[in-house]
């Protein structure tokens, strides 16, 4: 088990987790965010960068079904929907080049 592992297991089980916990459920309204259900709802960590210092887009909740999705898509993308869609956005924001750039 390596350092950051073991951090995250430590953390997991510590009271200011729970506290944290509780305002990510609260801040994100107690449900899924990606298909609203209230059932069985995870939370989980988009990033470990700021591990027991988290803001509120650190942590989200996702009910398992969505977790188990996310997860398989991170693994298989090496990157969330959210910051898909993030980059997305950032593509459709950028100019298009002028045309004699355009190297054809
Ligand atoms: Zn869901
Ligand atoms: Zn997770």
């Amino acid at each position: 088990m390596d350092d950051r592992r073991q951090m995250y297991e430590t953390y997991i089980k510590s009271d200011k987790w729970k506290l944290i916990r509780k305002q990510v459920l609260d801040f994100w309204g107690n449900r899924c965010i990606l298909c609203y259900s209230d059932y069985n709802v995870h939370v989980h960590h988009r990033s470990y960068d700021r591990l027991g210092n988290e803001i509120m887009t650190d942590i989200i909740p996702l009910c398992a079904e969505c977790h188990e999705r996310h997860h398989w898509v991170i693994d298989e993308l090496r990157e969330d929907p959210y910051t898909q869609m993030i980059r997305t956005l950032e593509m459709l924001a950028k100019p298009r080049p002028p045309e004699d750039e355009i190297p054809f």
